[in-house]
């Protein structure tokens, strides 16, 4: 089995996430006390959170790079990051590892397309719903992405940091999401992607009619698969 090298903490709220899916995929798979091989280098998320509100992406570039090296130094076969906005610089990480980077975007990509969805809403940061460093990767695999109106990626965007990533999860805030994916679903998206990690501690699948693709679990998964080198 490959060691899986966890760069995390963005936030450990879905960091958490990642560590048990895995190791479920695992135990699942692979049957009695088998567990996961996993390094995590967690970050401090408040460090990475003022690069990103200064527009300092070069600086959280450098950090998480530092980190991903240290995953590499430690035995990591290859890199996860856990969160999606932080792949705006995964490119610079990779630059700096001799180690493969499981992409989120890519992962995503693959389920939506096992799925034959053509059209998908995307909810997330607002730089990962109005930049294109994510959406890219979708638009790439043939499929069409819907975002929500301005306000309303404010209002995504403030429960992300302001709640989820410091694990409160609001019943108003779960009816302000159901709206915005409703609203999507009526312009004709065919599935949602949780396009944040923390998401689906808010939103799951039992909430809405439309298909739910939640990002932490389709990269969770992945990556059990690619540590235990089975095809799925
Ligand atoms: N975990 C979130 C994501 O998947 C947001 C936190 C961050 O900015 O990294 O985008």
């Amino acid at each position: 089995m490959k060691t899986i090298g966890l760069l995390g903490g963005m936030s450990w709220e879905s960091t958490v996430t990642y560590y048990q899916i895995i190791n479920e995929v695992v135990k699942e798979t692979m049957g009695g006390l088998h567990s996961a091989k996993i390094l995590l280098y967690s970050v401090d998320f408040a460090q990475i959170e003022e690069c990103q509100a200064k527009g300092e992406w070069d600086k959280s570039a450098e950090i998480l790079a530092q980190a991903a090296q240290g995953l590499e130094k430690a035995g990591a076969d290859f890199i996860v990051i856990c969160t999606n906005t932080m792949h705006k610089v995964a490119n610079e990480i990779l630059e700096k590892i001799h180690i493969p980077l499981i992409h989120i975007a890519e992962a995503t990509a693959e389920k939506l397309q096992q799925n034959n969805i053509r059209k998908v809403a995307l909810l997330g940061t607002k730089y990962t719903m109005t930049q294109d460093f994510y959406k890219q990767k979708l638009i790439d695999a043939g499929i069409e992405v819907l975002i929500p109106e301005n306000e309303e990626i404010e209002v995504i965007n403030d429960v992300i940091y302001g709640e989820l990533c410091l694990g409160v999860i609001s019943a108003e805030s779960k009816q302000k999401y159901l709206a915005v994916i409703e609203k999507l679903a009526e312009k004709g998206a065919e599935g949602v992607i949780l396009g944040c990690t923390e998401i689906g501690l808010l939103i799951q699948q039992q909430d809405t009619k439309l298909p739910v693709f939640d990002t932490t679990q389709i990269h969770a998964q992945k990556a059990a698969y690619v540590a235990m080198q089975e095809e799925k």
